[in-house]
């Protein structure tokens, strides 16, 4: 095995300042190649520790098992540089979402140049996995997102990769500048995966995570077909846009939850309550309207009116 370190962006910046989205490759034999990216929204850092844990993985499988790379791995865990380097979720200067720049131009403005060079990177790889790490708001379970358009090929790659939610987007709801909506359109697979809260890292989905993109990779033939792995421990609920409700805020205050993240609610359960910091009473309670599960939590406290605290999964 073979461990090479490139870019697959380089552009001048002013004052003699390199733009550099570097790759990490582990190169085995002539097998598929796949890829996994992060950091595309500058804020969201659990996928650039999935790429650590990766790297970990396939360093010590060079070590223990040199031949039982057969195809090759490309690790490109910051590809919006300037915006991790900032703790933007945007690209700096431009205030673009890189995310909604894709396919990009090779000459066109700076967040162009990224996605157009990201796409020439990855085209052709045999998976994709881009690893987003919802928001500084909102705190998501293991999940990947799918448009519909696309569920015939990803979703029988997405069961294995050991996450807790599979979510189907309807049509309407798919943004087609993203590097998902641009790798699967022209024929190369990409799931989008979102885990955790932005800011953060969370080291158990991460372990979660690996798991199930390793077992991925031995069966597209990336990694050799008798080689052990941990099994995968979680199977994942499918969701769609018939069975997803939102919680919306009702009015602006501070809201507390009553309840862990990733739990089973009842209709008309409590799950928690907005409080203003001006007065001892409860402003608005906040109950379950079904029976289900809820997947996203509100991590930040403070809200707005309309602004969204839970989604749960009808069962
Ligand atoms: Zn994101």
């Amino acid at each position: 095995m073979e461990i090479l370190h490139d870019d697959i962006v380089s552009l001048a910046l002013p004052y003699r300042e390199t733009l550099r989205v570097q790759r990490t490759s582990f190169v085995g034999g002539g097998g598929p190649r796949v890829a996994v990216i992060a950091g595309i929204h500058g804020d969201e850092l659990e996928g650039l520790f999935v790429c650590h844990r990766l790297a970990a993985w396939l360093e010590q499988l060079a070590a223990s098992h040199p031949h039982a790379l057969r195809g090759r791995v490309d690790l490109v865990p910051a590809i919006n540089p300037l915006g991790i380097d900032t703790l933007e979720r945007f690209v700096p200067v431009f205030d673009a979402d890189l995310n909604r720049n894709f396919p990009g131009d090779a000459e066109g403005l700076l967040p162009q140049r990224i996605a157009a060079g990201a796409m020439a990177a990855l085209s052709g790889a045999a998976l994709v996995i881009d690893i987003h790490a919802s928001n500084i708001y909102l705190r998501e379970i293991p999940q990947v997102r799918i448009a519909e358009d696309f569920a015939a090929t990803l979703v029988p790659l997405a069961q294995g990769m050991n996450l807790d939610l599979i979510w189907l987007h309807g049509a309407v709801t798919v943004l087609e500048a993203t590097i998902a909506h641009s790798l699967n359109s022209t024929g190369t697979p990409c799931l989008v995966v979102e885990m955790g809260v932005g800011m953060r890292i969370t080291p158990a989905f991460t372990e979660q995570l690996l798991i199930g993109i390793v077992n991925v990779w031995r069966t597209l033939g990336v990694l050799a077909p008798d080689l052990e792995l941990p099994p995968p421990t979680h199977t994942p609920l499918v969701a769609d846009d018939s069975n997803v409700h939102y919680l919306n805020a009702a009015t602006s205050g501070l809201f507390v939850p009553d309840i862990e993240h990733w739990m089973a609610v009842r209709r008309e359960q409590t799950l928690g309550r907005i409080v203003s910091p001006l007065h001892g009473g409860t402003l608005a309670a906040v109950r379950s309207p079904v029976d289900g599960i809820l997947f996203t939590l509100r991590e930040y406290p403070a809200v707005y009116e309309g602004s969204l605290m839970a989604r749960i999964m009808a069962v």
